[in-house]
């Protein structure tokens, strides 16, 4: 075998893994199942000369100056400040709730008090997770508490995990706080940019170093076996004594022994629009699923440069949960975290890592949730500190 290392997906996990990796001096073989690299950051142009985000919509936030530099020298960018609306008693309101929300859904007199109690209760500009909200003692915060909770994340919750918010990882729901604030941003990150000719063109350039190979459209299932018995792995039969990065479903590399781990999935109406046929860039749909079955809709052409002047591109999101062999919902996007869940998945990492040239990176081999940011970070971390 002549690579140094093996690097199974060509998403953050990988891509970044391998140019590192190939700038340090070793050879890398990159193995991607899909036809494309880039992970589920994978976008194109599409009929309406609209970037689509093939696997839903990608925004680059962060504050982190490292990950930023890294990807800087694959491309340009241009600012972009995320807004979301939602859809609450017919009106649609910025997302994550903040006080021109209460404004926008209270009498005046009322607003004014609301938004008073809140300052006073936890400060300008402070974010608060909702299921600490509800835990307010004040009858009036614990009433305006119940209300976000039962317009913003009771059905939202629902319909994205197929789980109440109480039942799911409190982390899940304090990624969304409520924001006492007049910031309607959805994030306030110091960088808030896009890729100036888009995701895919990033990994293009991220992977093209000499010492990188990248195969697409090659399961590595059908060439790698892992034996953690005699602690080793094996390419096309022959034992590899380089490095395994793997970043795709973990319990696939096991062949499902413990049982496979959830993921919730989603499948995109995309349509063509007319552009501004929506008020933001993303409405939400906060709404029971018998008012609205899906949670959102994207416009890509609002998260271009310059937006399409006539007629633009949309997604509507339809959660799942996941079934690698349904027709609807076959893509395991987000891990669902769960105490049974996080269970399964240590058996999986405590048996795996009795294989030392083993390695498990990212969202599917973590079973973690990364945005590009942190991905990016982690991925050079790990190489940082992978042994040689
Ligand atoms: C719907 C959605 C929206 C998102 N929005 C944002 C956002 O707005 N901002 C943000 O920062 N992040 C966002 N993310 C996160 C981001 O897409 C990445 O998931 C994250 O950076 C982790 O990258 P990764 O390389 O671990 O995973 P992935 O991008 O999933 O890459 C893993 C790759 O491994 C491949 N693979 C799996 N198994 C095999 C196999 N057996 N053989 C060969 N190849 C295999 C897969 O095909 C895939 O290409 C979003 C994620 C999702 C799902």
């Amino acid at each position: 075998m002549a690579y140094d290392a093996i690097i199974v997906g060509a998403g953050y996990a990988g891509a970044v893994s391998a140019r590192w990796l190939a700038e340090d001096g070793k050879t890398v073989l990159v193995l991607e199942k899909r036809n494309h690299i880039g992970g589920n950051a994978y976008d194109r142009m599409d009929e309406n000369g609209v970037r689509r985000h093939v696997y839903g919509p990608h925004l680059f936030h962060t504050n982190s100056k490292q990950a930023v530099d890294f990807l800087s020298r694959f491309t340009d960018w241009y600012p972009f400040e995320h807004r979301v609306l939602g859809w609450i008693e017919g009106q649609t309101v910025p997302v994550p709730f903040n006080l021109t929300s209460i404004e926008k859904l209270f009498a005046p007199e009322k607003a004014e008090h609301l938004k008073q109690e809140l300052i006073k209760a936890y400060g300008m500009e402070c974010k608060v997770p909702i299921l600490e909200l509800r835990k307010n003692e004040d009858p009036e915060i614990k009433e305006l508490a119940e209300y976000i909770f039962e317009h913003v994340f009771k059905y939202y919750t629902m319909k994205q995990w197929g789980y109440t918010a109480e039942e799911i990882d409190p982390a899940v729901t304090a990624r969304v706080p409520v924001h006492i604030s007049y910031d309607d941003r959805y994030f306030q990150d110091t960088y808030q940019i896009m890729p100036a000719e888009g995701y895919t063109a990033l990994f293009e350039k991220m992977l093209a170093h000499e010492n990188i190979t990248v195969r697409t459209g090659v399961d590595a299932l059908d060439h790698v076996c892992v034996d953690t018995e005699a602690k080793k792995i094996l390419f096309d039969g022959e034992v590899f004594a380089g490095d395994l990065i793997w970043t795709g479903l973990v319990d696939s590399l096991l062949g499902y022994r413990f049982g496979a781990l959830p993921y919730r999935s989603l499948e995109f109406d995309v349509r063509t629009e007319k552009a501004g046929f929506q008020p933001a860039v993303t409405v939400n749909y906060p709404t029971p699923a018998e008012i609205h079955p899906y949670t959102r809709i994207s416009d890509y052409g609002m998260m271009m440069q310059t937006p399409p002047a006539g007629y633009t591109t949309a997604a509507c999101e339809y959660p799942y949960a996941y079934d690698g062999n349904a027709e609807k919902g076959n893509v395991p996007y987000y891990p669902v975290f769960t105490e049974d869940s996080k269970a399964q998945y240590s058996r999986y990492a405590r048996e795996l890592a009795k294989i030392p040239n083993l390695h498990l990176l990212g969202r599917l081999a973590e079973y973690r949730y990364y945005n590009m940011d942190s991905m990016t970070e982690r991925a050079l971390e790990f190489c940082r500190g992978l042994k040689h």
